[in-house]
């Protein structure tokens, strides 16, 4: 890491958990990354269903609640869609914006979610916008110009936003619950080139202060080498953050990719 930016580990629990085992994890969670709080910080993004149960355990501890997805709407006939206020009215404080599941298996297109990501920041809700190439994209060596269109697309739409309002997350669609993962080189190389680009759109400062998380296939084994990289900021990890021992171990690899940083200054 070795930077000034605080590296945050976020569990997207996806379409899974009961209330019982949402309540049961986060018991479980906290006591074991408590110490680890001031050095990362910790997400659980759960579904709809138990972010109120997280959000209530979440109040009294450095852990942060979040949703999955939201709408860019307040309220009024939307069937079956949730908003920003309802998600920070159960605790939450962030969100995660174009999954890639999101856009390619629920028709999210670069157009939502840069609307969904101006109305969570706008909101008061800390967007995590996901971007990202399929296999297909990246053998064909279009790999940049899927994921800068991505993030030109919510920069643009974005308002100026500070560098510690938002967080994206780099995921390529090919490791993510594949098991294949990015090598710590590739995962520095596109996460390095994405913050140029938001050099670019978005000013040095901005580009100094954002988060980018590391996303696809991350598990204890090899959180050390992708967390040790320069400008990845943390993970956002489906498989391995379901269960709670599993990602609190991504914490503490997270804690001490901080600590060797701080040992070698
Ligand atoms: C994800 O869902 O964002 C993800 C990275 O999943 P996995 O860790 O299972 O690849």
């Amino acid at each position: 890491m070795a930077n000034e930016r605080k590296p945050m580990m976020a569990a997207n629990w996806k379409m899974n958990k009961l209330v019982r085992e949402a309540e049961d994890y986060v018991a479980r969670l906290l006591p074991r990354v408590a110490d680890l709080t001031d050095d990362v910080d910790v997400a659980v993004f759960a579904p709809f269903t138990s972010l109120p149960t997280v959000g209530r355990m979440a109040e009294d501890s450095a852990i942060i609640a979040g949703a999955q997805n939201l709408y860019f709407e307040d309220s009024g006939a939307y069937t079956g869609e949730v908003s920003a206020p309802m998600i920070k009215d159960v605790g939450a404080g962030a969100v995660i914006v174009g999954h890639s599941e999101r856009r390619e298996l629920f028709g999210e297109t670069d157009e939502t979610v840069a609307r969904k990501a101006t109305r969570a920041l706008d909101a008061g809700l800390m967007p995590i916008i996901c971007v990202g190439e399929t296999k297909e994209e990246r053998d064909a060596g279009g790999m940049w110009d899927k994921v800068s269109g991505q993030v030109r697309a919510v920069m643009e739409a974005l308002d100026s936003p500070s560098g510690d309002a938002v967080v994206f997350a780099y995921e390529p669609i090919w490791a993510i619950g594949t098991g294949e993962t990015a090598s710590p080189e590739d995962a520095q190389e596109a996460i390095g080139q994405i913050r140029g680009l938001l050099g670019e759109l978005g000013g040095e400062e901005f580009a100094r202060g954002v988060r980018i998380l590391y996303g696809g296939s991350i598990k204890p084994a090899n959180a050390a080498d992708i967390m040790a990289q320069s400008d990845v900021d943390g993970g956002l990890v489906g498989g391995a953050s379901l269960e709670a021992d599993s990602f609190a171990e991504l914490v503490e690899a997270a804690r001490d990719s901080v600590s060797r940083d701080r040992d070698a200054s």
